[in-house]
């Protein structure tokens, strides 16, 4: 599994999707720049949800608010008290881990072995396996599943009591048995907080401490009544937004899955107040749907419902993914209550009401927010894409297998050769298609190599120019994922990399 991801890693250099931040000052940890194919296909993932979230839904508007507020905004959402990671140092190797993620590793590691017997046992019954009833009835299995029950109540019990002494207790506990980190020589477990500070103004006696926003979701609430009254929208209705988030965190690994820059899509559903159970229900589906409608399949994702809740949340999940690293948090979805707008209400002195015509009553709605990373979004994408093909002929192929609608560059187009007139055809082809499409010219080696870059930067159609065309006026279309070609008039061509990509 590591060796999956050291490849995606190196792919996503290689083929131009992400780089190391200022690489040629050796880099910036857990920052990362996306290249050219990167920003493409970070921008589509950004399309089709902004898409599924605001155009196709009638009472959801989207807006684009500032990433420095008030400083006081982060007082009232807690953010300056209880936006906090516990963290624990190691004093052999000097080493900073982050107590619950080091926690968590060490579940990680029973659950391999859980994998594993399900692996050996689906082998041995072969098409009479059921994984179900097999996890149910096995003792082995429910006994490992029990140790990480018991585990992660352990953990959010002391983190919600504010238990440090007894994280710290845990980490030892699981380092005997099991050692993770290598060592057991740890120091006291200290809450570190997550924002970044920057200063607003020139003069050194008037400038303001602020915050960079560590979610995007406050820009929502601090603009809620200017939204609701300019919009004229009526309850139920939701407020959606991307940005760039920025959080400090101290386990800087998993490539682009934690970052200290990144991108958020978060929408915020504003609700009546007692309402908030079938609306958090709702938005859970809702938004698995979306995740399947990509295609990258059912087995990959599941939700995790949380029993630590937030300082804002009544309820809460997570929609895991299954990354090259095992299944972890891709979006969340929250249940927020009144805490955002009350708070903001306590703070500013204004009123943050809505007045209900129905009910012919104010109140301070309820949140039901669902908020997702833009950049892990990316990394699943591109992560499950990333195919290594073993053909027929006993070669090798790497594709990358992104759905149509999110690739960076649809087609791209070859003439055979690069004489008799072909280049030219080509060039007409691109000339037309790119006012609708990215595609893309490449005359460059033997086709068949051509193919297979493209078929390694994701590219779902090819299409080739031969001394065919300058009879018939048809060009070969060729599939990325299923390599069949076929041969098509040109006019045709648009129209079916059109039905292809369609959202
Ligand atoms: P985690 O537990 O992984 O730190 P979180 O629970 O703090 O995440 P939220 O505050 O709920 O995350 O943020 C919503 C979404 O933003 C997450 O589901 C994730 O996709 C994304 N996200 C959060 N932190 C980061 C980060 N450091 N880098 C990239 N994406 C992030």
């Amino acid at each position: 599994q590591e060796d999956i991801f050291k490849k995606v890693i190196s792919h996503a250099k290689e083929y131009g999707y992400v780089f190391q931040s200022s690489e040629i000052y050796d880099g910036l940890s857990a920052v990362y720049d996306y290249a050219q194919n990167g920003a493409e296909l970070k921008k589509n993932i950004r399309e089709y949800w902004w898409r599924a979230m605001v155009q196709l839904h009638e009472n959801i508007v989207g807006i684009d608010a500032a990433i420095f507020m008030h400083p006081t905004t982060w007082k009232a959402s807690g953010h300056v008290d209880a936006f906090n990671d516990p963290l624990i140092d190691n004093k052999d190797s000097k080493k900073r881990y982050r107590a619950d993620v080091l926690v968590e590793d060490h579940t990680a590691k029973i659950e391999a072995k859980i994998e594993k017997e399900v692996k050996k046992a689906a082998k041995r019954f072969g098409d009479a396996f059921d994984k179900t009833q097999f996890l149910a009835t096995n003792p082995r299995v429910s006994g490992y599943q029990n140790q990480i029950d018991t585990i992660l109540k352990r953990l959010a019990k002391s983190l919600e009591n504010e238990d440090l002494a007894d994280v710290k207790a845990l980490i030892e506990e699981l380092e005997i048995a099991c050692p993770v980190s290598g060592s057991r020589n740890w120091t006291d477990v200290k809450q570190f907080n997550l924002m970044f500070g920057t200063k607003l103004g020139a003069s050194a006696d008037t400038a303001m401490d602020l915050y960079l926003r560590p979610e995007t979701a406050q820009g929502i609430f601090v603009n809620f009544l200017n939204v609701q009254k300019t919009g004229r929208m009526k309850i139920p209705f939701g407020i959606a937004q991307t940005g760039k988030a920025f959080r400090n965190e101290i386990v800087a690994r998993q490539f682009i899955f934690r970052m200290r820059e990144f991108e958020q899509m978060e929408m915020q559903f504003f609700i009546k107040p007692g309402t908030q159970k079938v609306w958090y229900d709702y938005w859970k589906e809702a938004r698995l749907k979306w995740h399947l409608s990509l295609g990258l399949g059912e087995e990959n994702y599941r939700f995790h419902d949380h029993e630590k809740l937030a300082h804002y949340a009544d309820a809460a999940a997570d929609i895991e993914f299954r990354f090259p690293f095992g299944f972890k948090e891709l979006e969340g979805i929250h249940s927020r209550t009144d805490f955002d707008l009350g708070a903001h209400e306590k703070y500013s002195g204004k009123k943050l009401q809505y007045f209900d015509h129905e009910e012919n009553e104010s109140y301070v709605p309820y949140v039901v927010e669902t908020s997702i990373g833009l950049d892990r979004m990316f990394l699943a994408v591109f992560s499950h894409a990333l195919e290594e093909e073993e053909l027929e002929n006993d070669t090798n192929r790497t594709v990358l297998k992104l759905p149509a609608v999110l690739a960076p560059t649809k087609a791209a187009v070859l003439p055979l050769v690069k004489k008799d007139g072909l280049p030219e055809i080509a060039h007409q082809i691109v000339d037309e298609l790119k006012w609708d499409f990215n595609v893309i010219y490449d005359e460059k080696d033997a086709v068949g190599r051509r193919y297979r870059r493209q078929d390694a930067a994701g590219t779902p159609f090819c299409i080739t120019v031969d001394h065919q065309t300058l009879e018939d006026q048809t060009v070969t279309l060729r599939h990325r994922d299923s390599m069949e070609q076929q041969r098509v008039a040109i006019p045709e061509v648009g129209t079916i990399i059109a039905e292809a990509v369609d959202m």
